[in-house]
This record gives structure tokens, C-alpha cells and sequence, in this order.
């Protein structure tokens, strides 16, 4: 379910399909080849996309998700139940 007006965080953050080989933003080392899935992160103004081959995606969205776990239980359980609501 999702709420009009709901800010959505991630929303520079997505994965895509390279149409040409990358550099992964990490390192100059790592690959991203012509159609793999990598992370694509657009930062700044005007926007600027970095891409992270798989294996530093998977890093970053880990860490993403442990992040979101944190703030999930900062948050906490009663507050959660409000924001469904039953009014
Ligand atoms: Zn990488």
C-alpha cells in the first residue's frame, strides 16, 4: 500500500541493465559488463550517476538494509501500528 505524499528515500537509487561496459565507482579494477545488473546511484545537481558492480551493490545494499532495520526499530513497534491506523 502506498500513501500520496509519502516521501520515497531511495528513489535515486535503482538497478539497471548496462547498455555498454562500466566502471564500477568503488574501484577502476572492478567490471561492470554490457548487460549485467548493476547500482545505479544519481547524486547532485545536475544529476550524476555512479555505478557499482555487483559485488559492491550487494555491500551497499546490505548496508542499506541494516541501516533500515535500525531505523525500523528506533521507530518502534507502536508507532508502526499507528501509521496503519484504525481510525
Ligand atoms: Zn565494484
Amino acid at each position: 500500500m502506498t500513501m500520496a505524499g509519502t516521501s520515497r528515500v531511495l528513489r535515486h537509487v535503482k538497478i539497471e541493465t548496462a547498455i555498454a561496459r562500466r566502471k564500477c565507482h568503488h574501484s577502476s579494477k572492478h567490471r561492470i559488463e554490457k548487460g549485467e545488473n548493476h547500482l545505479a546511484i544519481y547524486e547532485g545537481e545536475p544529476k550524476k550517476r555512479k555505478n557499482y558492480c555487483y559485488a559492491c551493490a550487494r555491500k551497499i545494499i546490505d548496508l542499506a538494509m541494516a541501516d533500515l532495520q535500525q531505523l525500523d526499530a528506533a521507530l518502534g513497534p507502536v508507532l508502526h501500528n499507528k501509521s496503519i491506523g484504525r481510525n
